[in-house]
């Protein structure tokens, strides 16, 4: 008797607590798509800013434009975490240009980030590979003294397209100092995209350590397309390579955060975060204008509907995701420093997107948890709750107790614009990007009411 009133009594809770749940989730998405505010933020950050790569006069007015969003929405603190960043700069545009008995051709080519320059231009013949592994295969005296040109696609059989990213990405970071090792004097490489046009996608590669730094940049897929079928009418192929980039000495920019305290445990923590860097092209506006802007979203809506967390919440804009991590690292170590306990930190950095859902790098238990609120956002056609990747900002809080949550979104067209000039505000749409800010927003709510980490 006592067991089933006991149980009547529990369901009853339970059902009650999801209609809460669902009528809460339900004024997040209101506040959202009625009077959202992420989208116009969005254009002024695109418009007003710019591209702001770390260490650049852009990226401190974009920490400027952070600090001065989210102090006009009146959160409880508004600062910034001092973090070291490079300070890489692109310098006058690319040259590009090849020669041979059959044709000539420049390109519109970008260099990649951190690649030294050229001083002079360098005239070279060119050797195209396919993969890393090719290249190795090669003997040195076919790579010497010549450019590499990794022409590797990325797998259009992938659905998941960070996943097709994910496996061409080693030409960028590895291919510049894999050629070196053979002796080759410059790089170029097939952009990381899966569209088929005229635009070169930047990013960042990695010189290793004790190899010679030779000049690296990216041509359009289409533009590899032409420069390998050159190649094969005239393998005595001299390209033309002028690069005027340059690596200066670091500098102090910033993290920009801001909170709401929590009214129950302020010293718990729930992070939402993006990167406020981009890259020195386009407008950063997918990558990751979209993710700052969704974050400070997520506190203007609670704050809005007159939500009052038992955690705090705070939206985090990283400085420098693109070219070291130091945002994500630093406001990782500053946190364990002064022992604040996050309880879970959802990122937002694969575009603003329409958004399918959530990955989670995490525990069973949150996992079930997350699993469990499917429910509740099924009206908002979110369906995807399942271990994956959440983002690199957030990555060095990683630690036993932790959520990591990523807002997973529609990733068909991401890498037509990532890193390039067609990252631009124009090519997001604000009722995708609003709708991720209101999803982020509805689970920052679940976490806060359901702790999940014990
Ligand atoms: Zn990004």
């Amino acid at each position: 008797m006592k067991k089933s009133i006991l149980f009547i009594f529990l369901s009853f809770s339970i059902g009650m607590s999801a209609q809460t749940d669902s009528a809460m989730i339900a004024s997040i998405y209101q506040e959202a798509l009625v009077n959202g505010e992420c989208y116009e933020n969005l254009r002024v950050l695109c418009k007003d800013v710019g591209n702001r790569i770390a260490g650049s006069k852009n990226a401190e007015r974009a920490m400027e434009w952070g600090v001065r969003v989210m102090k006009g929405y009146a959160l409880d603190s508004v600062y910034t975490m001092p973090v070291e960043v490079p300070h890489w700069e692109r310098g006058k545009k690319e040259v590009g240009c090849y020669a041979s008995k059959k044709s000539n051709e420049c390109f519109d080519i970008v260099a990649l980030g951190g690649s030294v320059g050229t001083d002079n231009a360098i005239n070279a013949y060119v050797i195209e590979v396919k993969s890393i592994q090719q290249l190795r295969d090669l003997p040195e005296e076919k790579v010497k003294g010549k450019i590499v040109f990794f022409n590797k696609a990325m797998d259009p059989m992938l659905i998941n397209t960070g996943a097709a990213y994910g496996g061409a990405y080693d030409i960028r970071s590895d291919g510049p100092s894999e050629a070196a090792k053979k002796g080759a004097v410059g790089c170029l490489i097939r952009s990381l995209t899966l569209a088929d046009d005229k635009f070169a996608h930047t990013g960042g590669t990695q010189y290793q350590d004790g190899v010679t730094k030779i000049p690296a940049a990216a041509l359009s897929s289409v533009d590899a397309r032409l420069l390998s079928q050159a190649l094969v009418k005239d393998n005595e192929l001299l390209f033309t390579l002028h690069l005027t980039c340059k690596l200066f000495p670091r500098v102090m920019q910033g993290n920009v955060i801001g909170e709401i305290r929590g009214s129950v445990h302020p010293e718990k923590v729930i992070v939402v975060g993006g990167h406020l860097d981009s890259w020195d092209v386009g407008e950063g506006a997918h990558d990751d204008g979209t993710g700052v802007t969704q974050s400070i979203e997520v506190l203007r809506i609670l704050k809005t509907i007159g939500y009052k967390p038992k955690y705090t919440i705070r939206a985090v804009l990283f400085m420098n995701e693109e070219f070291g991590n130091d945002g994500g690292e630093t406001y990782a170590r500053v946190v364990k420093e002064m022992n604040e306990e996050h309880i879970a930190a959802i990122e937002s950095d694969g575009g603003g997107l329409t958004p399918q859902g959530f990955n989670l790098q995490g525990n069973e238990k949150q996992l079930a948890q997350l699993q469990s609120w499917a429910p509740l956002f099924e009206p908002y056609q979110l369906f995807r709750f399942k271990p994956g990747w959440s983002g690199v900002d957030i990555g060095p809080l990683k630690n036993d107790t932790i959520g990591l949550y990523g807002l997973s979104v529609d990733s068909q067209r991401y890498f037509d614009f990532h890193h390039s000039n067609n990252d631009i505000f124009e090519n997001v749409n604000k009722r995708e990007h609003t709708l991720g800010a209101a999803a982020m927003a509805g689970l920052v709510y679940l976490i806060d009411q359901h702790e999940t980490s014990k």
